[in-house]
């Protein structure tokens, strides 16, 4: 069978990886390492992603803001464990005014020279926090609820499009609270809000867990993620939810006073996803052929391409494709209006079939004159692109059934997708019970591992830096320790031998 792309998933995953987003049109280099020109398509799927996550972060009782893009960098110096893991990827500003530099160029001006440093935003915990340290003053201000959708800048040194960029787009939410308990439970609510999210919107299946010591957002008490399995095995971390205790409010003095008068920090959260997730979104559903979008983020569901041939007829189509697309834009699926766009831009219906198909349009209905005569419609799901003898599944079907089962079709490739994604990421995990059945299950030449879960005994310091150079040496990391364990008392650890207190994931990861 000849697929769309020029490259397959088992020839060449990365390779195939770069196809989807170039043939796609979701986007390209820029010129700048690490950061990339977001196309329409791309953008589009970004701003339904916006979209439903913001009605779920707002449900939750949280209100958008927006912070300065530079932050002096003295604000990060307050704390010392969030600065040190910083340091090494931050961008700084330090001229406002260039000169010419005497060799036809420009140069930036000693005298324009800042005063102080100013950091582009990694990330804002700094500077929320010396305005909640303003907002804040007595424990009836409490909590503070806040998010920000923005761009951060890292300054990172392997990129790869939308997985690893230099700049992103994010949301961070940022809370303060009176107590621990509180806050705890709002990290906690949000990683909630994240599978929730994922499951239900982009389709992805993961596995909210905790964060080992050595993982934990720089400054954090404790960092929480949730975990999905990409199709090559290897994980991705679609999103953090951090409980960060006093520690950012005692560097950013966010102090109240309680209800018995007496001053006491407040406890702090912040949680973030990222364009991230699109790189996810393409290495979960894409296939052979390009991406398959989820129908809850496709910014077009129903893409309709009329066959024109340059005949007297051609109009007769046009005119049936656009009260088809009316009527399907009338329908309501997954609790929203359907998208359904004509597409009638000036190039083959082949070309424009294979161009949606590549791009992932959940579904695409050519339209012919032997169509428009008999009444019918040509339907092609992207999810199930070929019947079993490796034919295009493109079927005819009368234009009114297409318009009575249109919305459930797309519910049903919404469903679908999870479906098959929750199965692939139980698929690829093994339970192992030794280290020696580690070494052997992620041995040189082993295709596609998976994830394996371990019993460990959640060592600290030394001992875990031990752990974390024995797997890093097979180029795992673990990847968390997933939520709703009850004990585990079956075995020792994989890597101490001590008793085990829980179990963990480990695996390769982007
Ligand atoms: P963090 O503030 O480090 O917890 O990051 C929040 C989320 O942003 C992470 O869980 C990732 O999903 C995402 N992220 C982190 N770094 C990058 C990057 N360089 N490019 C794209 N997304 C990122």
């Amino acid at each position: 069978m000849k697929h769309a792309l020029p490259v397959t998933r088992e020839a060449d995953f990365a390779a195939w990886y770069q196809s989807v987003i170039a043939e796609a049109d979701l986007a390209e280099e820029s010129g700048v390492r690490g950061c990339m020109v977001i196309r329409p398509w791309g953008y589009g799927i970004w701003e339904r992603i916006q979209r439903l996550l913001d009605d779920r972060i707002k449900a939750t009782g949280h209100e958008n803001c927006y912070f300065p893009l530079f932050i002096p960098l003295s604000y990060f110096e307050k704390e010392a464990e969030h600065v040190d893991g910083f340091a090494k990827e931050m961008a700084v500003v330090t001229h406002h005014r260039l000169v010419p530099d005497g060799k036809g160029g420009l140069m930036p001006d000693p005298a324009a020279k800042l005063e102080e440093p100013l950091v582009v935003r990694p990330t804002s915990e700094t500077v929320i926090g010396t305005a909640f340290s303003r907002w804040v003053q007595s424990w009836r201000d409490l909590p503070v609820l806040i998010n920000q959708w923005a761009n951060v800048v890292r300054w990172e040194m392997r990129t790869r499009m939308f997985l690893r960029t230099a700049e992103f787009l994010w949301q961070e939410g940022h809370t303060a609270h009176a107590s621990a308990e509180e806050a705890r439970a709002e990290t906690l609510k949000m990683l909630e809000v994240y599978r929730e999210f994922a499951e239900t919107c982009l389709a992805m299946h993961v596995v909210t867990g905790e964060k080992p010591e050595n993982e934990r957002f720089p400054g954090a008490v404790a960092t929480y993620s949730i975990e999905a399995m990409m199709q090559d095995g290897k994980a991705l971390q679609a999103g953090t939810s951090h409980f960060l205790g006093t520690n950012f409010a005692s560097a950013q003095n966010i102090r109240f006073q309680n209800a018995s008068g007496e001053l006491e920090l407040a406890n702090t959260t912040s949680w973030g996803v990222s364009t991230r997730m699109i790189g996810g979104v393409i290495m979960v559903h894409g296939d052979d052929d390009g991406l398959c979008v989820p129908p809850r983020i496709a910014p077009w569901q129903v893409v309709i391409v009329p066959m024109l041939r340059d005949q007297p007829e051609d109009q007769a189509i046009v005119d049936y494709c656009r009260d088809l697309q009316k009527e399907l834009a009338a329908l309501s699926a997954l609790g929203e209006p359907v998208r359904a766009l004509l597409d009638l831009k000036p190039a083959k219906a082949a070309t424009k079939r294979w161009g949606w198909v590549k791009k992932g349009a959940p579904i695409v209905i050519e339209v012919g004159g032997r169509d428009v005569a008999g009444g019918n419609v040509s339907v092609i799901r992207r999810d199930r692109l070929y019947r079993e003898d490796g034919k295009l599944d493109s079927r005819v079907m009368p234009r009114g059934a297409l318009v009575d089962t249109a919305a459930a079709l797309l519910a049903e490739i919404q469903s679908g997708l999870l479906a098959r994604s929750t199965e692939a990421l139980r698929a690829q995990i093994v339970p192992l019970d030794n280290w020696a059945a580690v070494e052997a299950h992620f041995a040189e030449g082993v295709t596609n591992p998976g994830w394996v879960d371990v019993r460990w005994s959640r060592p600290t310091g030394a001992e875990l830096e031990a752990v974390v150079e024995r797997i890093k040496a097979l180029k795992l990391t673990i990847r968390n320790a997933p939520l709703g364990q009850t004990g585990c008392d079956d075995g020792p650890c994989v890597f101490t031998g001590a008793p085990a207190v829980e179990r963990v994931l480990i695996g390769r990861a982007y």
